[in-house]
């Protein structure tokens, strides 16, 4: 089965409520990348240059007009650390390797990807958010994730840095979020999703000067990309192959 305008956690939430739904021996599928992983790389890539050209500084800058060249970071020092390697986090990776920024990955296994420093496991999670300058969230949503970035896991953090949320609202944890930039714990976020979408009209989200908000649409689904993704799955099918995509509902991705 394959569920469109729909996410896998949507669906499996659904089913936990009505199980008699989709019989478990019915297997799930999700659309992998399908043209969204060319649109993650270019909100990422978007986002990490222009945070690292200051440009979100140079903005504030004009009101009032200020005419003040600021001091350029070091490449080296701009570490972007994806949480999330999979389909997604792993091309958006691959399309900021050519600006030269280290990178580094978190994930539940560990992955060997050239440039790329892997981190594996909750264990490694500190380490790995303390060497982390940019971060970007391309986790799934699943009861392990939800709520994890919270004040304890935003002060991991290096003071100053940047939040990039591309994946599910659900992971966040708003009300760290905001403290964590009224402190200056984080120099700034980019936010593609929320608890609740719509973000509400009188959410502080909206008014804060760090803060960039889209609606939820980082990547869309490309319905023709879509439907040749199902067509050559259902062929794989078909010919006793296994597509790719298949969902794990006890891991809920
Ligand atoms: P994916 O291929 O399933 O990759 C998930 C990655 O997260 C894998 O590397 C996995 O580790 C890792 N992971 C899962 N649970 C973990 C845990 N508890 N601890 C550490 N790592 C964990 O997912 P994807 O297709 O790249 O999608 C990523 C996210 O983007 C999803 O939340 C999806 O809903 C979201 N999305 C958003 C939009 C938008 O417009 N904003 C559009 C499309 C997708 P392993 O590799 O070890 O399994």
């Amino acid at each position: 089965m394959f569920a469109l305008g729909a996410g896998v956690d949507e669906i499996l939430a659904q089913l936990r409520h009505h199980p008699d739904m989709l019989s478990a021996s019915v297997p799930l599928y999700r659309l992998e990348d399908t043209g969204m992983a060319r649109q993650m790389q270019e909100y990422a890539t978007h986002s990490v240059l222009g945070w690292f050209r200051r440009f979100d500084d140079y903005r504030l800058q004009q009101q009032p007009p200020c005419w003040q060249p600021l001091t350029a970071y070091a490449r080296d020092d701009f570490t972007v650390g994806i949480l999330g390697a999979g389909v997604l986090g792993q091309r958006v990776a691959e399309s900021l390797k050519i600006w030269g920024f280290p990178l580094r990955v978190w994930s539940r296994s560990a992955k060997q990807l050239p440039g790329v420093t892997s981190f594996a496991g909750r264990e490694s999670l500190n380490d790995f958010l303390q060497g982390t300058r940019v971060l970007i969230n391309l986790l799934p949503s699943t009861p392990e994730t939800l709520n994890l970035i919270d004040e304890t896991f935003l002060q991991q953090l290096p003071q100053g840095a940047f939040f990039l949320n591309l994946a599910r609202g659900a992971q966040v944890v708003e009300s760290d979020l905001l403290a964590a930039l009224d402190s200056g714990q984080l120099k700034a976020a980019a936010l593609d999703v929320f608890q609740v979408e719509p973000l509400p009209e009188d959410h502080p989200l909206w008014r804060h000067p760090r803060v960039t908000i889209t609606p939820h649409n980082a990547a869309v689904t490309l319905p023709e990309e879509a439907m040749d993704y199902i067509a050559r799955a259902i062929k794989q099918r078909e010919a006793g192959d296994t597509p790719p995509g298949c969902v794990d509902r006890q891991r809920g991705y």
